[in-house]
């Protein structure tokens, strides 16, 4: 018997990119979010912003524990919060540290939970000074495993 077929969410990319105020906004919300980064062991704090498509915006910081692996990254905080709320169609999420000389990529996980949640939206990594780089999902992992290769067994 054959599998029904999968059915993928809009790509939000053909949205197109975000629109300047929509990027200095979003890297702003990231750099307040940087600020409630609870981050004692690394002294490495990190803000993300992510945009819904529907334009709603959920911030994240870095929460560390006593218990090194138990921390959460800033990225993931954010997207857990958007999940948690309802919202799972992102466009965006800008990711903001203290480094100034060089834009800081989301770790493995990270990407990886990004990636579940689709392979078209950007990642905007920012440094201090709020200039900032883009990417796309898939770029930041080529070859990825998700939700849709489920279905092909
Ligand atoms: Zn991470």
């Amino acid at each position: 018997m054959a599998q029904a077929p999968v059915v993928l969410a809009p790509c939000p990319s053909a949205l197109g990119p975000l629109d300047p105020a929509q990027i200095e906004q979003l890297i702003r919300k990231s750099q307040e979010a940087k600020e409630f980064a609870y981050c004692p062991y690394s002294n490495f704090p990190v803000g993300a912003a992510l945009l819904t498509l529907d334009g709603k915006i959920f911030s994240g910081c870095n929460v560390e524990n006593a218990s090194y692996p138990v921390g959460t990254c800033a990225e993931r905080t954010a997207i857990h919060k958007a999940i948690s709320e309802g919202y799972k169609e992102f466009r965006a999420i800008a990711v903001t540290t203290n480094v100034k000389d060089d834009f800081v990529a989301p770790c493995g996980a990270c990407r990886q939970v990004m990636r579940e949640f689709g392979k078209h939206w950007y990642v905007y990594l920012t440094k201090a000074d709020g200039t900032y780089q883009v990417k796309m999902v898939h770029e930041l992992l080529p070859g990825s495993f998700g939700p849709e290769d489920l279905q092909k067994n």
